[in-house]
């Protein structure tokens, strides 16, 4: 699943390649990933020009210039892939958006994502799409006490907090386990137990792995370019369950239910306190 630095690996390509673009067509093949009927959808994307990209979490925004926003969710998985056709898929493309410089910007293997259209006075509003978000876990925290503030002081178990988008934004399951097995805490411990050592354990693993994250392209995720990035690989525990730990501690890394997710640990490194 897309999270944090799949997202920012697209914004800075966005940034780079869409701004100042206009739209010149929309084909929408699945209305269920819209928010709007075609028809009024299409009437508010068409001739307009993408004038800034901006992410918090796992959102994106194409910010245009009439006063409306598109925002983009990934969901479970997908892309947004560049080409230079329009020919597609019908029943595997949910959209494509035909941009002024003969490019057309694809929808491609998307898992219950969606692109849905608001007035951009409204995304950081209190119930808007970016309002309801935490700070943003890269762009949003800039110290072990800035985190401390955000998550700190809760009964509910550190993994679970750093999934909780309404608290932080941007961490998913994948990357909370890599940043807790570099921070050697227990995915269950209270974040109210934790010391300020910790935090900035936490802190400095986000910064490293997040940023390692951004450089490899994101893990199992396909750029605006149609690239693979290949952050998975230097996954510690994530996915490596039976596997040794990296840590040399002589243990083996184990699966665990945590916050209905499957989220990986080395016990022997990671303590329960
Ligand atoms: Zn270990």
């Amino acid at each position: 699943m897309p999270e944090l630095p799949e997202l920012e690996v697209l914004r800075r390509q966005a940034q780079k390649e869409l701004v100042g673009r206009t739209i010149t067509g929309v084909t929408v093949n699945q209305p269920k990933a819209i928010n709007l009927p075609v028809d009024d959808y299409t009437k508010r994307t068409e001739g307009q020009t993408i004038c800034a990209v901006e992410r918090k979490g796992k959102y994106l925004a194409l910010i245009l210039d009439g006063g409306d926003a598109l925002v983009v969710h990934l969901a479970l998985g997908g892309a947004l892939v560049l080409m230079d056709t329009a020919e597609h898929d019908p029943p595997h493309t949910p959209f494509v958006f035909a941009l002024n410089d003969g490019r057309y910007l694809h929808a491609v293997n998307w898992q219950l994502g969606n692109i849905s259209i608001y007035e951009t006075s409204f995304l950081r509003a209190p119930d808007g799409p970016f309002g309801q978000l935490g700070p943003d876990a890269w762009d949003e925290i800039s110290s072990a006490d800035e985190l401390r503030d955000a998550i700190g002081g809760s009964s509910a178990g550190i993994k679970a907090r750093l999934m909780n988008q309404a608290v932080i934004s941007g961490i998913g399951n994948a990357w909370s386990d890599e940043i807790l097995f570099h921070g050697r805490l227990h995915p269950m411990t209270k974040t109210s137990a934790l010391s300020d050592k910790d935090f900035d354990a936490i802190y400095r693993a986000i910064r490293d792995i997040i940023g390692a994250a951004i450089k490899a392209g994101g893990e199992g995720f396909t750029d605006l370019h149609g690239e693979r990035g290949t952050a998975e690989e230097s996954f510690a525990v994530h996915g490596r369950e039976g596997e040794d730990c990296p840590g040399d501690c002589g243990g083996n890394v184990e699966a665990m239910k945590v916050a209905g997710r499957t989220g990986y640990l080395c016990p022997s490194c990671q303590k329960k306190r």
